[in-house]
């Protein structure tokens, strides 16, 4: 056991001294001290002086990542989700010590790609033809452009409370608060008010209000783009028909269905939530779980449409520098060998559903009200006292949040990394051991939310170092 970890165990308080001395010194240096907003965590309880702030990573292996002060943590952000098989899976780390002598970046085609495709259209079931970028964001970006130029509209309908990238188009109502009236809600200063008349906004899971805005704004609408699990949204699930409800009102009215599986596309079911659904989007991102945390994401659907991506003075401009280069394709390649096989899943569904099973038993052994959300493979608890939550306004927890963020505390402590952001999901690896880590979360789980509930807690205050 480390110093950190015992002092941790000793003082039942987390030791991030060091993460908070780098962090002070990256403040100085990069805009909030990251490179990504959503790193920040808002209710950093164990360092109030510093909120929002981050702890600083040291290395990741199999289920678990460890901090600069030698903290270990069984990891449920996975990198927010990417890293299904575990961190550093011997396969992937293999097939990119084996491409990195070969170069890193060539502007050519290369073979990878060929096979890479391959496995993806035999994967999922949208995916007649495939293009490669970087991103998620990048991924999104260019669909939409293609759907725009397919269907000859301009908007784009998306819902509340799905995330699709930080790009302009798409960066509205992604996590608005719960009382705005302000629909489409720009998310981000610096969004030009001309895209607001672009985009559309609906409540996911509302049969009826899709099917009035449809009929009604169809002439203009280009494309419906959904995360089929609300990723961003604690999981929220789809209700019985929903998918296909929403895919046949797009087909009857010209406008293309557009699955976001950045997150769920392998990672719910090798052929992601359309498989899981039995739905068929006519395009599909899918970023992510495809290459176990390298960067890469995958345009895909039919052909007919994705031909417009091809050579021509009407084509669709789709490009980028860093788009298939070998080593992210060589990581994704592995990645989608091992998970081609269905028990995988099973394995990593088995893991999840003792979890969500045993978190919901803890809560309601300590009366605390609270749903679980979600699909074995992603979920989230939610503090409430609804019997159902279908869309993103119903997840407003009853307690503003104050529950969550100190049982996320009290498991840091305990060897448990979950996100502080309720909205974001717990994710499970092929690496989670389904006897060590799922016990050791559950007994961390149950102190945790007993901890919370009590009204003991003191957050550790650190000095400005100097
Ligand atoms: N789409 C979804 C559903 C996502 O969850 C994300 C990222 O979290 C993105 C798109 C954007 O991906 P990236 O962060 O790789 O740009």
């Amino acid at each position: 056991m480390g110093k950190a970890t015992r002092n941790r165990k000793i003082m039942g308080k987390l030791n991030v001294e060091r993460s908070m001395s780098m962090f002070s010194k990256a403040m100085k240096l990069m805009p909030g001290g990251v490179s990504s907003n959503a790193r920040l965590w808002e209710s950093a309880q164990f360092c109030p002086l510093y909120t929002p702030c981050t702890i600083f990573a040291k290395r990741a292996y199999a289920s678990h990542i460890w901090d600069i002060d030698g903290n270990k943590y069984i990891d449920y952000r996975l990198g927010f989700g990417p890293v299904i098989l575990g961190h550093s899976y011997p396969a992937v780390t293999n097939a990119i010590r084996k491409e990195e002598w070969k170069g890193t970046v060539y502007a050519l085609d290369n073979e990878l790609e060929v096979k890479v495709s391959e496995k993806i259209i035999n994967m999922v079931p949208s995916a007649e033809m495939v293009r490669y970028s970087v991103t998620g964001t990048e991924a999104t970006m260019h669909t939409i452009r293609l759907a725009r130029a397919y269907t000859k509209k301009n908007v784009i309908l998306k819902f509340e409370g799905h995330y699709h990238g930080s790009h302009d188009y798409l960066l509205y109502s992604t996590s608005p608060p719960y009382n705005t009236k302000s629909r489409p809600y720009k998310q981000s200063l610096g969004i030009p008010s001309e895209i607001d008349n672009m985009v559309m906004v609906e409540t996911f899971n509302n049969f009826e209000s899709i099917e009035r805005t449809i009929k009604e704004h169809h002439k203009k609408i280009a494309a419906v783009i959904m995360e089929p699990i609300m990723g961003n949204a604690s999981g929220i699930m789809p209700k019985k028909g929903y998918l296909r409800h929403v895919k046949e009102l797009c087909d009857n009215y010209d406008i293309l269905l557009i699955f976001d599986e950045a997150e769920t596309g392998f990672s719910v079911s090798r052929g992601g939530a359309q498989e899981l659904f039995g739905v068929t989007p006519h395009l599909t991102t899918m970023a992510k779980s495809m290459s176990n945390g390298f960067p890469i994401s995958a345009i895909a659907g039919q052909e007919e449409i994705m031909k417009l991506f091809g050579p021509g003075k009407h084509a669709v401009t789709h490009g980028g520098t860093y788009a298939s280069n070998p080593l992210s394709l060589a990581a994704a390649e592995a990645t989608l060998n091992v998970l081609k096989s269905r028990s995988i899943y099973d394995k990593i569904n088995r893991y999840g559903t003792t979890l969500m099973k045993g978190m919901s038993k803890i809560l309601d052994d300590y009366d605390v009200p609270s749903l679980m959300l979600g699909h074995p493979s992603m979920f989230q608890f939610i503090i409430t006292d609804r019997e159902n939550i279908y869309n993103y306004r119903e997840l407003e927890p009853k307690d503003g949040g104050d529950l969550f963020s100190k049982i996320q505390y009290w498991l840091l402590t305990r060897g448990v990394m979950v996100d502080e952001d309720y909205q974001e999901c717990w994710y499970m690896c092929l690496a989670h051991h389904e006897q060590k880590d799922s016990s050791k979360t559950l007994e961390a789980f149950k102190i945790a939310v007993e901890r919370a509930k009590s009204s003991h807690f003191k957050a550790t205050r650190f000095k400005i170092p100097a």
